[in-house]
């Protein structure tokens, strides 16, 4: 969206119906499930303006009914396949509590990815939910904090802390300085590079990534799915 969605508030619903903005089957192309087969559910909508983010999540017009979107998210799995990647836009920007109890009553693993500035009260307790947040902003919802299964940064050259390596630059105003949400509780941390579309750029970002998980034990993770030409 390059900084061109509105900000939208977080939606109170039943949950029985959510606006999607599309349910594909791919690889995971970053994270602690990289390179595992995954139905993603895109939710649309998103409370944040990131000036850099390159995902369409606002065109949609499909609002599915929660067995509707199931029906679809079943009829996108191959067999063997058990991960259901919930991402947005913000998920959590809609009551998606209905969603994920209904994918962990299959048997589903749930990987859910959240800028971790909202939070939903009933979001079931099960070892099958995996909650990866990629803060974009200063503080996080307290109540997401002791519920993070990992961390993800996205790092770009000259707009890091030296001393732990992690962002200093506003994710929503271009130049001004921001010190993201640093990870809480000893939970595995991932970075990824920005893709600044620029090639100079995107090797600096890379070398960033690569010293940085060095130095300070991250986890470093590329954009496996543009590499390989999937979604
Ligand atoms: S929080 Fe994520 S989806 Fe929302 S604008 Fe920022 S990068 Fe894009």
């Amino acid at each position: 969206m390059f900084g061109k969605n509105p900000a939208r508030a977080q939606e109170h619903t039943d949950g029985l119906q959510l606006w999607v903005q599309e349910v594909f089957y791919t690889l995971q192309g970053e994270g602690p499930f990289i390179g595992q087969p995954a139905v993603f559910v895109r939710l649309a909508g998103c409370n944040l303006v990131c000036t850099w983010c390159d995902t369409e999540f606002e065109s949609s017009t499909w609002r599915p009914s929660l067995d509707e979107l199931l029906l679809d998210i079943d009829a996108k799995r191959q067999a063997g396949c058990d991960l259901v990647v919930l991402t947005g836009g913000e998920p959590f920007r809609q009551n998606v509590v209905p969603l994920i109890q209904a994918l962990l009553a299959k048997g589903m693993r749930v990987q859910f990815e959240t800028n971790g500035s909202l939070w939903l009260d009933d979001m079931p307790l099960d070892d099958n939910l995996f909650i990866i947040c990629s803060p974009k902003t200063k503080n996080l919802h307290d109540d997401i904090l002791p519920r993070i299964s990992a961390y993800k940064y996205v790092l770009a050259a000259g707009e890091v802390d030296a001393d732990d390596g992690l962002p200093v630059t506003s994710t929503q105003k271009v130049g001004q300085a921001c010190r993201l949400a640093r990870p809480v509780g000893d939970v595995p941390v991932y970075v990824s590079p920005r893709d600044d579309y620029d090639t100079h750029k995107n090797a600096a970002n890379m070398a960033l990534c690569r010293d940085v998980a060095l130095k300070h034990g991250y986890r470093m993770t590329i954009q496996l799915h543009k590499m390989i030409g999937v979604a």
